[in-house]
């Protein structure tokens, strides 16, 4: 089966499809999604090697549970060793032991054939596209900022950018959030967050608005949005920090401390609120949909998804 590999470079290759051993659920993949911890590894940051992705939808073709198969299912990425104290109160992406699907000790998506545990595994609702439900994985981790902190609806909240986690977090902040900013320097994205009914700030103007908000996210995914986070925040107010760039950032941490500041940071979700909200039809990711490529054509694919400004970058199999 087609599969694509990082191995100190990105690759195409032709694997063994994975056997049903009866611990692990085969899953025929339909869809896929490129994130940018995808891009991330491609440079050697989570010392990741074999098999990427962890953003899909695909088929269940083999399980210890006969009812899931031939049903339509995405997969939560983190698989914890089950009897961890993280694990016990089900926050198995926080076990020390845990797997993460593409990212750490197992192989990804990005293959006609996957595997994965049948606790990690939700149904699709018939009612959502295989182009809405490979956002679910991304989807949920947006939806996470909510399981984190309260937000009044009349509280002040930006989101610091404009990429795809940062409008996925606008949408599903969107459904609660009376006074939500978009802050942004991609005018069709931009477009695309006035359409919701969203305010949008370019960043020229942030200086403007120093200490006004009541929540500030940080989803600009460069190591400034550290700084005009701290900027955006009012005393006791909170940052929850989403960026996962890799590197240093040089700040000033005394304003954190003089202002009262809470910082959060935030990584995964659960899939339940982020399936509901496609359910319930309340955001459409698949507008963030860019480009599909059938998995024969990832090196393609990676390119495009590399390129600045690019939203959602899909991989197809078949
Ligand atoms: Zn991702
Ligand atoms: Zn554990």
């Amino acid at each position: 089966m087609k599969a694509v590999l990082f191995d100190a470079e990105l690759k195409l290759a032709n694997l063994p499809k994975p056997c049903f051993t009866g611990n692990e659920s085969v899953i025929r993949l339909l869809k896929a999604g490129i994130c940018n911890t995808d891009l991330e590894i491609t440079r050697g940051y989570f010392g990741f090697k074999g098999v990427l992705g962890h953003e899909f939808v695909g088929v269940v073709e083999a399980s210890k549970n006969t009812s899931l198969i031939g049903q339509r299912v995405v997969g939560e990425i983190n698989s914890g060793c089950g009897h961890c104290e993280y694990c016990r109160k089900n926050l198995q992406r926080h076990c020390p032991d845990r797997t993460v699907l593409g990212i750490l000790n197992r192989d990804g998506a990005f293959r006609e054939y996957l595997t994965l545990p049948e606790s990690n595994l939700h149904l699709v609702p018939d009612s959502v596209t295989d182009d809405e439900a490979v956002f679910v994985e991304p989807l949920a981790a947006a939806c996470e900022i909510l399981d984190q902190v309260e937000i009044e609806p009349d509280q002040r909240v930006a989101v610091l950018g404009d990429g795809k986690l940062g409008l996925l977090v606008t949408m599903v902040l969107n459904q609660s959030i009376r006074q939500l900013y978009l802050i942004g320097k991609h005018p069709e994205k931009m477009e695309l967050a006035r359409e919701l009914g969203v305010e949008t700030v370019e960043p020229g103007f942030i200086q403007k608005l120093s200490r006004s908000f009541d929540f500030v996210v940080e989803a600009s995914g460069s190591p400034q949005g550290w700084n005009q986070a701290l900027h955006l925040v009012k005393p006791r107010g909170t940052v929850v920090l989403k960026s996962t760039f890799h590197g240093q950032v040089a700040f000033n941490p005394a304003p954190i401390v003089v202002d009262e500041v809470t910082v959060i940071g935030s990584r995964c979700g659960r899939f339940e609120p982020a399936l509901q909200l496609l359910r319930d039809k309340k955001v459409d990711p698949a507008r963030l949909l860019q480009h599909s490529f059938p998995l024969g054509q990832a090196l393609e694919a990676f390119e495009l998804a590399r390129q600045s400004g690019v939203l959602k970058v899909v991989l197809q199999s078949g």
